[in-house]
């Protein structure tokens, strides 16, 4: 029997999420966005973008961050956003943020379930490589001293405690996260686990419920979909890599199959009425 009346949990008072956005993707992107998952969680998310978008503002209640990072998809700019998150992350003065892009649909229940799993007074990073290995690191210096960690990839979420932020800050706040990102040319995401693993020496935890669109959508089993954290999609070259959901919207209406997934989730406006 599906538990459809959705219930603040506690730890969400408690949370910092941040969407990272761009003015292209405003729609329909972010629309999806609000009329799902987003919506259960209005007061707590906040939508980082590249452009002043007062239509967009209003329907996230004001909750629409322009940053001053450029619109494009560089390196530089993606490192710019995140860096803009941890800031904004660290003044909310919560326990626990996490990020996700705007092509991620955010089971929130499950999210609260996993937050309170644990303490944010410790230092805690959760997420989901992408990769098999780790990554490696060489000192030029010294070539035999190589350093390997791992990061969480940015396209399937991740969460930190306040308390890792705070150790995290003197190389990612206010600027920093850009100048420490800058010197291996790294990512957003691995930048942050760079700090985290290789100059904190603090661990990622591997939450399997992150989905990214690296992996194939459909091959998360449909009986085990409201056990899942995040989801994503993408289309390349025509071929969707969504989950796989019949209904009950129609793939015309819900190519994303997001609206589909929040009706069997949680419950919507644009339902079908349960018999
Ligand atoms: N993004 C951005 N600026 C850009 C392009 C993308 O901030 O110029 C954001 C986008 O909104 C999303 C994330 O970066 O949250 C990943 O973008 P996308 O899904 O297009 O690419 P991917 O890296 O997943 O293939
Ligand atoms: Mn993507």
């Amino acid at each position: 029997n599906r538990n459809k009346d959705f219930h603040l949990d506690s730890v969400l008072t408690d949370l910092f999420i941040s969407v990272k956005t761009t003015k292209k993707y405003h729609h329909p992107r972010l629309v999806i966005l609000l009329e799902t998952w987003a919506s259960l969680v209005k007061h707590q998310t906040w939508f980082f973008t590249d452009l002043e978008d007062p239509d967009m503002n209003q329907r996230t209640q004001g909750h629409l961050i322009a940053t001053n990072c450029s619109d494009s998809h560089s390196r530089v700019a993606l490192v710019c956003k995140m860096a803009s998150e941890f800031d904004f992350f660290l003044k909310s003065m919560k326990r626990w943020w996490c990020h996700f892009d705007d092509d991620n649909y955010v089971h929130v229940t499950k999210l609260a379930q996993l937050l309170k799993s644990y303490s944010p007074d410790e230092p805690i990073y959760l997420g989901k490589p992408s990769t098999a290995k780790p990554l490696e690191i060489f000192d030029i210096k010294s070539p035999q001293n190589t350093s390997h960690f791992w990061f969480a990839t940015g396209g399937a979420g991740f969460c930190v405690s306040r308390t890792l932020a705070l150790k995290m800050a003197p190389y990612a706040g206010n600027g920093k996260f850009v100048e420490t990102g800058d010197q291996f040319w790294f990512p957003d995401d691995v930048t942050l686990g760079y700090i985290v693993e290789h100059l904190l020496g603090e661990r990622l935890t591997v939450i399997p419920e992150f989905h990214s669109h690296l992996e194939p959508m459909k091959r998360i089993p449909p009986e085990e979909i409201s056990q899942q954290i995040s989801f994503s999609y993408i289309s390349y070259n025509g071929v969707q890599n969504v989950i796989d959901l019949p209904g009950p919207l129609p793939t015309d209406a819900d190519p994303t199959r997001f609206y589909s997934l929040h009706c069997l989730l949680y419950s919507a406006p644009y339902c079908p009425e349960e018999k």
